[in-house]
């Protein structure tokens, strides 16, 4: 395109047009104010890790996780000895907040692994995954792989009992309460990073779509192809113009 070439419309250069577009848009600042959130609560849920490992108490070891953490309720009224301090408090406190941050991570962690699997469905937050890159399809799917390969489990629950054809059992099943509170912790950890990936990936598909800003030469219906910025080019799509064929590195 010629130096000169200015929008048709508003006569603004390709330069002008790109620099106005380079400013950092909403949805950006959003992405990333977004990000930080994430940053933070994973720190808070660090610290909370190591309390819940120091808190639980031993004498209910024996149990598996899946029903303590589904009877926390049942947990409330019971005082256990411990010796030089006699008894301590009922660990509802603690069992509530882990029954809370499973609820959390891994219930939205388990809904996205099964879209992922399936190559279809939604991320909750984040969309369809038709809209999804290919390439970030993948990562996300060898994030998930990555860790189920790991702990030889899947992290979701499907009802059924035992090991599947690949030998992985599915969420909790068979977990003691520690060794359940680490995977759970691991589900967590997980959560906050595909988290974290999805906004990056959501940051990048909004910066790619504003460099595509600049002047395109485009045909008006009854005129000859004329140069018309993309700024203009979205109003007249927001006005409903449907005058002028738009060509496809335009539409977003
Ligand atoms: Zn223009």
């Amino acid at each position: 395109m010629p130096e000169e070439s200015r929008c048709w419309l508003c006569h603004r250069s390709d330069a002008e047009v790109s620099a106005f577009a380079d400013v950092e848009t909403s949805r950006e600042r959003e992405i990333l104010q977004q990000a930080s959130q994430v940053t933070r609560f994973k720190a808070d849920f660090v610290q909370s890790a190591e309390a819940w490992r120091k808190g639980l108490p031993k004498e209910l070891k024996e149990f598996e996780f899946e029903f303590v953490t589904s009877n926390a309720d049942q947990f409330k009224p019971i005082r256990i000895g411990n010796g030089l301090l006699g008894e301590i408090v009922a660990p509802n406190k603690l069992l509530a907040e882990i029954v809370e941050a499973r609820k959390l991570t891994a219930d939205w962690l388990e809904s996205v692994a099964l879209a992922l699997r399936e190559g279809d469905g939604e991320i909750p937050g984040f969309g369809p995954l038709s809209r999804f890159e290919k390439a970030d399809m993948q990562l996300l799917n060898g994030m998930v792989d990555q860790f189920e390969a790991k702990w030889r489990r899947r992290i979701g629950s499907d009802g059924s009992r035992g090991a599947d054809p690949n030998g992985y059992v599915h969420g909790f099943e068979g977990l003691k309460l520690f060794d359940g509170l680490e995977f759970m912790i691991a589900v967590g950890l997980l959560y906050y990073g595909v988290q974290a990936q999805l906004l990056d990936m959501a940051r990048r598909k909004e910066i790619s779509s504003k460099s595509k800003r600049g002047i395109s030469v485009l045909p008006v219906n009854g005129y000859p192809r004329v140069p018309l910025c993309s700024v203009c080019v979205e109003v007249m799509r927001e006005l409903g113009s449907r005058r002028f064929a738009v060509e496809p590195a335009i539409s977003q």
